[in-house]
């Protein structure tokens, strides 16, 4: 349903900017083999532009190629929907990056913990909505990743921020410029996921943010970046980013309009 209220704030954006926005939704396209798309019965062809909502697979392929513009672009989209590639790329004066390795969940225990320390989490490359995050405690625990999720299965293993437990910060920036931003909160769980039920509060922004925002946009080249940041000590420590970033949360904690200024960005392109 996040996906739903995000397309909808945008179409009604679009709309309100005097520009047709339609929904195209991969669970009711067809690509035929003659290289047709059809949703809902109708052909789709060229478009101005695509706004990606879906992660990934050929039907998010050929729908962002019928846009003359892509938001975000297709490479910048496709590299940093991994996580990984988010650790060796992001840099900021205003951020630290935790230790981390990447691994099965197959090497000795003792290896990845003088690595990175106990506790330690375990990422999926693709999780969302904290569904592959672990945070290991013990040998136990470790043993346990290869039992739910295959031996083969590559994770990131990365230093456990313990001062910013069940609590992170959501940056939205929109072609560099910092929007607005809320902290999420966990009563229960180390995870500070919306989906996991935290609640969301306002942040203000300040210049250390506005300045993680133009780093990240410039490394990535990501038109529209939800940037996840721990509460480290001294200061923010990289979760991870998102590159289509649900607006429900961000609008409704900060009242800032963030689908219009998507919007206006995307216009400001077509008049320049
Ligand atoms: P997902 O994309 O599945 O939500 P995240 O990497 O954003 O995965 O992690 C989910 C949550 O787990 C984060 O919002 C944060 O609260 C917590 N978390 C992730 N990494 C760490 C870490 N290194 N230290 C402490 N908490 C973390």
């Amino acid at each position: 349903m996040g996906g739903a209220y995000t397309c909808a704030r945008l179409v009604s954006e679009a709309s309100a900017a005097g520009m047709r926005l339609d929904v195209v939704g991969v669970h009711d396209s067809i690509l035929c083999a003659s290289g047709r798309l059809l949703c809902g019965g109708e052909e789709i062809r060229s478009r101005d532009f695509v706004i990606n909502r879906y992660k990934w697979g050929h039907l998010r392929d050929v729908t962002g190629a019928c846009g003359c513009r892509q938001y975000n672009p297709a490479g910048a989209f496709t590299r940093y929907v991994d996580k990984y590639n988010q650790l060796v790329d992001l840099r900021s004066e205003a951020f630290d990056v935790p230790r981390y390795v990447l691994a099965t969940s197959s090497p000795p225990f003792d290896a990845v913990v003088e690595a990175v320390g106990l506790p330690f989490v375990a990422k999926g490359l693709a999780s969302s909505m904290g569904r592959e995050i672990r945070l290991i405690s013990s040998r136990v625990d470790y043993d346990a990743l290869a039992h739910e999720f295959g031996a083969d299965k590559e994770w990131i293993f990365e230093e456990y921020i313990a001062c910013s437990r069940g609590r992170d910060m959501r940056l939205m920036a929109v072609r560099g410029e910092a929007v607005a931003c809320m902290q999420r909160r966990s009563s229960d769980d180390f995870r500070a996921n919306v989906a996991l039920g935290a609640e969301v509060t306002a942040v203000a922004v300040n210049s250390e943010l506005r300045t993680i925002a133009s780093d990240v946009c410039r490394v990535t080249g990501l038109d529209v970046v939800g940037i996840d940041l721990l509460f480290g000590n001294p200061g923010p420590v990289l979760c991870e980013i998102n590159v289509m970033p649900g607006l429900e949360g961000i609008e409704s904690a900060t009242g800032v309009n963030v689908a219009g200024r998507i919007i206006s960005m995307i216009r400001e392109d077509f008049l320049s």
